[in-house]
């Protein structure tokens, strides 16, 4: 027997001793298969190079792996590209940008043939009511921080553009100088009907070495950081975010959507993923791999690392791969019942944000209503 089969025995053989001593747990665990069966193959999709805002360290501008495509306009390619993708068995799209909100034909021509997927966004302008997908709203902060760190006043915008939206969920990208931001914005968002996940900065490597050279800001995407004044997390900034986020946890359950189990794990200490000798993540969900392929703006394979290839592995805590990964390695979360528990609650997350599951699902009970997780 190899050691991956070894593992994955043990790892069965220990979710069924927890099923067998909390058969409550059972419907929630074929809940979360279902889920697994829905992500078992899913792409990436980079719409488009344009954006219309300037965020500081952005994802996507701040290295060189958008220069290697060029940007493909003829939408009628588009659709054959989609139909070629569900065609091979895709069953889940990530469609991302730079501003996917600027290529909505093409997110239009891709729900044509890819029922389930999640469009991330700046919500600066609206999606079309007719595409089906989750929408990822992203937030950096308070009114004042986000004109600041994004190059536009469009904290209010995206409240308003999204409001009675069931699609959208809002993303808050937590960095250690806007955490006394968290509890405002979570009310004003409750205010207005929204719900809310929180992402952890991520550091580019790009933004990393202009850190560490004391580089001087430009007008772009690294406006304002500094040796001495930045995004990145230390260990102690990063336990005393995690610590106001399970609050917000506790303090808003219809309005928060990110479980305890997923914040504890997603901020522990040190880097997230086991790494390879160059520093790159091999147990990550969002890697190029067999089961997940990245496409760049020319519908051609990314042959990056992963969909953020710009990110530094040992300090990527990006929020929808985390969720991604940790799905399928329940291993991770076989301490205690409880610990199994927890992951049970990360899946019930991915559906609540990413499957359009509207109602909020009281974590850890069993008894659960997901009509809408029907497998294909
Ligand atoms: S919205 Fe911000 S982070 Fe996203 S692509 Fe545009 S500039 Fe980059
Ligand atoms: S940067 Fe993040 S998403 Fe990309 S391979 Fe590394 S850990 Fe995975």
């Amino acid at each position: 027997m190899t050691l991956h089969a070894h593992s994955l025995r043990t790892t069965n053989q220990r979710i069924e001793g927890y099923l067998n001593a909390h058969p409550a747990l059972r419907p929630r665990y074929e809940q979360a298969r279902a889920i697994r069966r829905i992500l078992r193959k899913s792409n990436n999709y980079d719409l488009t190079s344009r954006c219309n805002l300037f965020c500081e360290g952005c994802f996507y501008f701040e290295g060189d792996d958008y220069k290697r495509a060029a940007e493909d306009m003829d939408d009628a390619h588009w659709d054959t590209f989609f139909a070629a993708q569900a065609a091979a068995g895709v069953s889940f799209g990530f469609f991302a940008g730079a501003e996917p909100g600027l290529a909505q034909e093409r997110l239009l021509r891709a729900a044509k043939h890819i029922p389930r997927g999640a469009i991330h966004t700046n919500g600066t302008l609206r999606i079309r009511p007719e595409i089906p997908y989750s929408i990822q709203i992203s937030v950096w902060g308070d009114e004042d921080t986000t004109k600041h760190f994004r190059g536009g006043n469009v904290f209010w915008k995206s409240i308003r553009n999204f409001a009675n939206d069931p699609r959208a969920c809002f993303v808050f990208t937590i960095n250690p100088n806007n955490l006394s931001q968290l509890p405002g914005v979570v009310r004003i968002l409750q205010d207005y009907g929204h719900r809310i996940m929180f992402n952890y900065f991520s550091p580019t490597q790009s933004y990393l070495e202009k850190i560490a050279c004391g580089a001087d800001n430009d007008k772009d995407y690294f406006r304002i950081s500094s040796s001495a004044t930045n995004m990145l997390f230390d260990t102690g900034s990063l336990l005393r975010a995690r610590a106001v986020v399970n609050e917000l946890i506790g303090q808003y359950p219809a309005t928060v959507l990110q479980s305890r189990a997923f914040n504890d794990a997603v901020t522990a200490p040190g880097p997230l993923y086991s790494l390879d000798d160059s520093g790159i993540a091999r147990n990550c969900n969002g890697r190029n791999f067999a089961w997940h392929q990245g496409y760049r703006v020319d519908m051609q394979p990314s042959d990056a690392k992963c969909c953020m290839p710009n990110v530094d592995c040992a300090q990527c805590r990006l929020y929808t791969i985390a969720i991604a990964s940790f799905i399928f390695q329940p291993e991770r979360f076989l301490d205690t019942a409880q610990t199994f528990e927890g992951w049970l609650d990360i899946c019930e997350q991915f559906a609540r944000v990413y499957l359009g599951q509207r109602e909020p699902v009281p974590m850890g009970e069993a008894a659960m209503s997901f009509a809408i997780l029907v497998a294909p």
